[in-house]
């Protein structure tokens, strides 16, 4: 404010030397730029961000959704925000199954006894209490599984042991996903009893990751769950020289109609209110670790990037809302949100979603049709300091979460972390703070408030623009 105020007073005092027939130059107002670089600087060096993830892992810790934990994450997510000086903090409730993780053990019986380390799938029945014996069917592909003929797996345990390839932008998680997400039902159709799979993950330890299913309608539903990829290797090894017989004991339990809750408020337009620049990261997590990874400190990065821009005055022009969704892991969230906020739709210029984690961001890729706009240059500029060069490629997607706002035609803008070793981690016990690096989280926070600040102060059509990047 009171920059400000100079500011004016420089310009009068000016105007009025022009007045008197002195050419001297008007000094301009701060540019979009040079805000957006004061932004990025300050945010280097805010601790907000850092200290809110680490509230949040150690006096909430793991935030299954719908569950209790959660529940109070939500309630103290909407009290921080509003400490942090948001418009309209309020929390929006899903209702869905809440599932309980029970016990999980897995041993082989036979040639050789010795306990495997697993996890059951998210939303997987349970075996009888005492558990299921069978011989198990082991394949290396997932495509071998989907090869086999119905009835062949009649009594068995399948086991899949496809391996994820580790790579820089994490796009190998979305391309094996199917053996978590499809496999109990494919299994199941051929007659097996119970369905094991190797971790989507990378590292080589005794932790198996984490990860929701989806039973297909019309097919029973088997227990399932997921190897460490040591276990995972063990069997191959096991199965390569004769028969193994395994015992697997899961005892999740589903209460239905419960609560998850999606926190949200508001930085206000100074210009353009009713227009939205939505950011967005999910406040639940997996219960293995404390979700620092995934996804609190995508909650971190996008809170904290809002809070600075909102101690602009005047605020940038457009409506700046922070969504931290539940239940995204168990795939609620998103759907729910789009189909709440379905008639403001066309009100939402723009909308990402940091959910990868907490390494530094590389890569910047702009909204479809946007890559030779001021909005895109002026942003490529700001972050080009912080090692982040804009893609050839435009975003068509940015996080889950987001995806059913997408689809209504909502334009997208993504960063790419590097995600060399996200899945090491990943929906496992490992999942804690000690993973997260306060300099990387800072390089997220400052990246993401010249992002935001700029797509809020900026006139442009995205969705326009989009439509006439289209073919
Ligand atoms: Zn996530």
């Amino acid at each position: 404010m009171p920059q400000r105020r100079g500011t004016r007073r420089l310009v009068v005092g000016a105007l009025a030397l022009l007045a008197l027939g002195y050419a001297a130059p008007v000094p301009a107002q701060p540019s979009d730029f040079e805000i957006a670089k004061k932004l990025r600087d300050a945010a280097l060096k805010d601790e907000w961000g850092y200290r809110f993830l680490e509230t949040l892992t150690t006096t909430i810790g793991p935030r299954l959704a719908a569950t209790e934990a959660e529940a109070r994450a939500a309630a103290w997510a909407e009290s921080e925000m509003k400490k942090a000086g948001f418009d309209a903090v309020h929390r929006e409730s899903i209702t869905m199954p809440a599932w309980h993780r029970g016990r999980e053990e897995a041993a082989v019986v036979s040639p050789s006894p010795q306990r495997l380390i697993v996890t059951a799938l998210g939303g997987s029945v349970a075996t009888p209490p005492d558990g299921i014996e069978a011989e198990i069917v082991l394949f290396r592909l997932y495509s071998e599984l989907l090869a086999a003929a119905p009835g062949s797996l009649k009594g068995k345990i399948a086991v899949v042991t496809e391996r994820m390839p580790r790579v820089m932008d994490g796009a190998s998680y979305g391309a094996l996903n199917p053996i978590r997400r499809l496999g109990p039902s494919e299994a199941a159709k051929r007659g097996a009893i119970a369905y094991l799979h190797r971790s989507l993950g990378t590292d080589n330890h005794r932790l198996a990751h984490a990860g929701a299913t989806n039973y297909e309608g019309g097919i029973t539903r088997i227990p399932a769950a997921a190897l460490s990829n040591p276990d995972a290797d063990q069997l191959e090894r096991l199965a390569a020289r004769g028969k193994v017989r395994l015992r697997v004991t899961l005892t999740p339990s589903v209460e239905d109609n419960a609560q998850s809750w999606t926190v949200s408020g508001e930085i206000r337009g100074s210009e353009k209110p009713d227009e939205i620049v939505l950011i967005g990261a999910h406040l639940d997590s997996w219960d293995l670790g404390t979700g620092a990874i995934d996804d609190g400190a995508g909650d971190a990065i996008v809170l904290a990037a809002a809070r600075l821009i909102g101690k602009l005055a005047p605020h940038p022009r457009r409506t700046i809302r922070v969504v931290l969704f539940g239940a995204e892991e168990m795939n609620y969230a998103g759907p729910a949100y789009a189909k709440a906020h379905a008639e403001e739709v066309p009100r939402i210029a723009l909308a990402a979603e940091s959910d990868f984690g907490a390494r530094k961001i590389y890569t910047l890729l702009a909204p479809q049709g946007a890559a030779k706009t001021p909005f895109t240059r002026t942003l490529a500029d700001t972050v080009s300091p912080l090692g982040i060069f804009l893609n050839s490629a435009p975003a068509l997607n940015s996080g889950d979460d987001i995806a059913p706002l997408r689809a209504l035609g909502v334009p997208v803008i993504a960063f790419r972390q590097n995600g060399l070793d996200y899945f090491d981690i990943h929906h496992t016990a490992d999942d804690t703070l000690d993973k997260v690096d306060p300099q990387e989280l800072h390089q997220n926070i400052a990246a993401w408030a010249a992002m935001t600040y700029l797509a809020a102060q900026s006139d442009l059509d995205f969705r326009k623009l989009a439509a006439d990047a289209k073919p």
